[in-house]
């Protein structure tokens, strides 16, 4: 199996927890309540997930690119990446209404046009909770991790990819 290069994740559910909804329901603006934790005008919160940062930061540390497919609009959510100091580490971040794998397809095709780094499609990753987003990418030759099932706590990523160990 080829090593992985990028690794795309999704955001709601895998990166940061919402009480109720998905991330671009949130009104803004945006209060921080506790470390990690941010409140909207109504009192909604989101909370990025434990590890998160850390793991963002190993996998860059190791040369690997990192992304988003997020089916969100594309604010508030990149206000809460940048509140959680999270949004520097992703190369095309893609937040929209749209299929991941569309999403997935785009991020491939910019880094090959805006930077000459071509991917297989084998040596992607996403990382998503939801497993028709997981259905739809596999079908593209993509690898997935589904958060549930494949891995029960997101930092199980770091070890998998670095290691090989998909
Ligand atoms: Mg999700």
């Amino acid at each position: 199996m080829s090593k992985i290069k990028l690794v795309i994740f999704d955001l709601d559910e895998t990166l940061w927890r919402m009480e109720d909804g998905y991330c671009s329901i949130l009104r803004p603006p945006l209060r921080e309540t506790a470390p990690d934790t941010l409140a909207d005008s109504i009192g909604r919160t989101i909370k990025l997930v434990g590890g998160v940062r850390e793991l963002l930061a190993s996998l860059s540390e190791a040369g690997i690119i990192l992304s988003v497919a997020s089916k969100n609009d594309a604010e508030p959510t990149t206000e809460v990446m940048h509140r959680f100091k999270i949004y520097d580490y992703f190369k095309y971040p893609q937040m929209e209404w749209n299929s991941k794998g569309k999403l997935v397809t785009r991020i491939i095709d910019l880094l090959l046009e805006n930077d000459g780094i071509s991917i297989k499609p084998e040596e992607a990753l996403l990382v998503d909770d939801w497993e028709s987003n997981v259905n739809d990418v596999r079908d593209l030759g993509v690898r997935t991790l589904h958060l549930s099932t494949d891995i029960s706590r997101i930092e199980e990523v770091k070890g998998l990819v670095l290691e090989d160990d998909l």
